[in-house]
């Protein structure tokens, strides 16, 4: 008996499961799909400045393939349509463009994701102010970057802790003096720090004023009093990575531009911190699916005592346990990202559950997502090591999203608060 073979797990339009995603969804995922081979592909290697980390040469690939995605209209996808954007709102949306913009190349994804960022926090409290100035820029023709500065000096995960901390360990302060905000204090890790459009910036008027006294303040570039360090050296991203310290000395910006009065906005941090969790579950789904592919790809033409390694069964069956991981991985972060789109049904986007769900998928999908280009590498031999393989790319890029957000730990913290009443400090 022939057995129907319609599916294929690799098409963007089938692998996503249709209680979550909308036709609209799935034609973006195709969209996306093409793009990403057409357009990544084939250059991955020089996002990485080619075998000798040559910054120029990745920033120029960088540069070029953002370009086509905004010329294609993807950088004003989600700004309201008054100022030039197209206003998509749906988490699952964006979650599905993340994860086949990530099989690409998870960099690209986290630059285009921080664009949105910077001035997200306007859109959430609709600052006409500050979306007037800013917004159509971002919805223009040329490809812009903009920054979420939370992290400090003194740790991240503690900032990013809102629940617990309340925004009391907050030490970037800021001051209304006046008809403008003072800010003083010093940001560490967030990025881009250079050439962002705007640094939107989480400070306290008082540490102990906790959640009542958190701001987000959106601090222009070239501001007098805003600096920055060079960049960090990371382990991955490598010559993209434009990650290190924001110094705000005296730095003065109009009091239209804090995103809503003191007070409630711990909340808005939350709701940040909660779809970037589960939207960070979908950037480390794309490298492992595309981690999947290129070992059963390779291991097809590869024979050993005369058999295609990949049929195997010792092999065929870490396969088969890699393709199961990444199907739940998947499935995990869309069902998050449905239940924060959807509060009438599950709850509040900013409940502890809703912490705990976004957390959960991130730091699972972190865990399977770095376990699969091991076991790919792995399954390669030496080929699988060597930078043509394209693998240990995704192996470097990966780590990073298991630990920001909030840190590895915190994260499983936030899934604990989810099962019972749970103080930790
Ligand atoms: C490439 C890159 C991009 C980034 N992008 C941004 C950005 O756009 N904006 C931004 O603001 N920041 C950004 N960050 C910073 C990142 O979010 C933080 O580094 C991260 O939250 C961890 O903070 P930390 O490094 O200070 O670790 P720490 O806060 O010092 O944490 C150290 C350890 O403590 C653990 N821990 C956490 N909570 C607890 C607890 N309750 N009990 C016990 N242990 C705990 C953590 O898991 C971790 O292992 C970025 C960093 C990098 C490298």
């Amino acid at each position: 008996m022939e057995y129907p073979s319609s599916v294929n797990l690799r098409d963007p339009v089938q692998k996503y499961s249709k209680a979550f995603a909308t036709e609209e969804d799935l034609a973006i995922a195709e969209a996306v799909h093409k793009f990403v081979d057409k357009e990544i592909m084939p250059r991955r290697l020089d996002l990485d400045g080619g075998f000798h980390r040559d910054r120029n040469l990745a920033e120029k690939t960088l540069y070029e393939i953002r370009k086509k995605l905004v010329d294609l209209g993807w950088q004003r996808a989600w700004f309201p349509k008054e100022y030039g954007g197209l206003e998509m709102d749906s988490s699952v949306t964006y979650a599905i463009f993340t994860e086949e913009l990530s099989r690409g190349d998870p960099d690209v994804a986290e630059l285009f994701g921080t664009a949105v960022w910077g001035l997200q926090a306007a859109m959430l409290v609709n600052n006409e102010t500050v979306l007037k100035r800013f917004a159509p820029i971002f919805c223009g023709n040329e490809v812009c970057d903009g920054c979420f500065a939370m992290t400090e000096p003194a740790g991240g995960c503690n900032v990013e802790d809102v629940y617990c901390q309340h925004g009391r360990t907050i030490q970037t302060r800021a001051e209304l003096k006046g008809d403008e905000w003072v800010i003083n204090g010093q940001k560490l890790w967030p990025g881009p720090i250079i050439d962002s459009i705007i640094y939107s910036t989480a400070c306290t008027i008082d540490p102990e004023k906790g959640d009542d006294g958190i701001v987000i303040i959106d601090v222009p570039k070239d501001t007098p009093g805003l600096s920055f360090s060079k960049p960090e050296e990371l382990m991955g991203r490598v010559c993209t990575a434009k990650n290190g310290s924001i110094f705000y000395d005296n730095v003065r910006v109009p009091r239209e531009y804090c995103s809503g009065a003191p007070g409630g906005q711990g909340a808005w941090v939350l709701k940040q911190m909660v779809s970037s969790r589960f939207d960070s579950a979908a950037q480390a789904v794309g490298p492992a699916q595309a981690c999947l592919e290129i070992a059963t790809d390779y291991l097809k033409d590869r024979y050993i005592v005369g058999k295609p390694v990949r049929d195997r069964s010792l092999i065929a069956a870490t396969i088969g346990e890699m393709a199961m991981k990444i199907q739940a991985a998947r499935s995990y972060y869309l069902n998050v990202a449905y239940m924060f789109d959807h509060p009438e049904i599950y709850g509040d986007s900013i409940s502890l559950q809703q912490v705990a769900r976004a957390s959960a998928c991130k730091n699972f999908a972190t865990e399977v997502a770095e376990w699969i280009c091991r076991q790919a590498m792995g399954l390669m031999g030496s080929y699988g090591y060597s930078t043509g393989a394209h693998v240990e790319k995704y192996l470097r890029d990966l780590p990073i999203i298991r630990i920001w957000m909030g840190g590895v730990h915190g994260a499983m913290l936030d899934v604990a608060r989810g099962e019972y009443p749970f103080e930790s400090w």
